[in-house]
């Protein structure tokens, strides 16, 4: 019972399965490629006893030598510190070119264990078993891996693409609630730019999770085969991540990924509407369906966070974040359901009435 999807690479292309249970199989595909009998597993403390077992005693029943390396969760390890003491332990394992090393787990342990296939003995098979919605529907197709520098989140990376991914959607069963709400945002996000029948499922609140993650997929792949090394197109994947990552760095990383995006997708519409682009209504529709599943619209829904950081905050740490790209002001906007498009020479005041907006609304201008 799964779905598979292709990606297409300059490099080849792989499959993406998408099904309950399907992390049995693993052991299955993997023996029919010309890899060593020989496999390295990275995942976290918190997935490691939900999820080793089975995928461990995958690969045993086709006969790979097995080697589990379990690292702490979370973002603050994801650093060189921890690259070290994985290439530590797999070169003491003694893999070969042809070993592959598979990610069990959410991002994270994606981009880490992605980075480790891309460097060690310049480069290894990379499997992905992504174990959050975030991870199975973003960090699954694109091939980005990379780590965190102190100055930075992923200052460090290279694009490496998977053999396979295996999104196993009964894994989500044990994902707390907020993190699946997060992985929402970006299926909504995914949903604006290639598929409104994703947003109906939502709205409906009525979806089955193989479908649902394959969707949302099916419009990642679209965009980043049409781009794979980020050069133009691609850009629209960033939709609300301008105002995101403004929002997460302010708030120096205490808001999650998706609940900034969800403020971020919110206010990227109300800019295309303040641009004369986008319907009204749709700043509405797309505010009630990221309150729908959990997430915020605005401050006033994290307002236990404690006092909004000010308009000034936020608008410099997004031209911070422009400056590297181009001098001038360029967002992603959608101009309606699956049309949505890279503008250029944004007015300044537009956007500043949007992220105040985004603050706190306005006396009358509210959601
Ligand atoms: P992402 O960037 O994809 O959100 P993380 O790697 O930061 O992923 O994972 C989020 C948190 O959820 C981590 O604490 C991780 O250990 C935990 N986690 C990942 N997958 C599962 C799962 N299927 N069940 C329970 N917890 C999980
Ligand atoms: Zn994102």
């Amino acid at each position: 019972m799964s779905g598979r999807l292709d990606v297409h690479t300059p490099s080849g292309s792989y499959p993406i399965y998408i099904g309950a249970g399907i992390r049995h199989r693993l052991g299955e595909w993997l023996a029919a490629r010309d890899f060593t009998q020989q496999a390295v597993v990275i995942t976290d403390e918190n997935v490691a006893p939900l999820y080793a077992q089975d995928v461990c005693g995958a690969l045993e029943g086709a006969n790979f030598a097995v080697t589990l390396i379990t690292l702490p969760p979370g973002e603050r390890h994801k650093n060189l510190d921890t690259v070290r003491r994985v290439y530590d332990k797999v070169v003491y394992a003694g893999i070969d070119r042809q070993t592959p090393i598979i990610a069990l787990g959410g991002g994270v342990i994606g981009d880490l264990s992605g980075f480790v296939a891309a460097t060690v003995l310049r480069g290894v098979p990379f499997v992905q078993m992504p174990t959050t919605l975030l991870a199975m529907v973003d960090a699954s197709v694109g091939g980005k891996t990379g780590v965190d520098l102190p100055q930075g989140k992923n200052l460090v990376g290279a694009f490496k693409f998977p053999e396979m991914v295996i999104a196993d959607v009964d894994t989500l069963a044990t994902l707390p609630q907020v993190e699946i709400a997060c992985g929402l945002a970006e299926v909504i996000k995914h949903g604006i730019i290639g598929d409104p029948s994703i947003l109906e499922a939502i709205r409906r609140g009525h979806w089955s999770w193989p479908a649902l993650v394959e969707r949302a997929v099916r419009v990642k792949i679209e965009v980043v085969e049409e781009d794979p090394f980020e050069k133009g197109r691609r850009a629209v994947l960033n939709l609300g991540h301008t105002f995101a990552h403004a929002l997460e760095k302010v708030l120096d990383y205490r808001l999650r990924h998706g609940q900034a995006v969800a403020m971020g997708l919110v206010a990227a519409t109300r800019l295309g509407v303040e641009l004369g682009l986008t319907d009204p209504r749709m700043v509405t529709e797309v505010a009630d369906l990221v309150q729908q599943v959990g997430l915020p619209r605005h401050w006033q829904d994290i307002a236990d966070m404690g006092p909004p950081p000010s308009v000034d905050e936020v608008l410099a740490a997004m031209m911070t974040d422009k400056k590297r790209v181009q001098q001038r002001l360029r967002f992603i906007v959608p101009r309606g359901y699956g049309r949505v498009d890279i503008i250029t020479d944004v007015p300044p005041h537009l956007v500043r009435e949007v992220v105040a907006e985004m603050l706190g609304p306005s006396s009358g201008g509210g959601i």
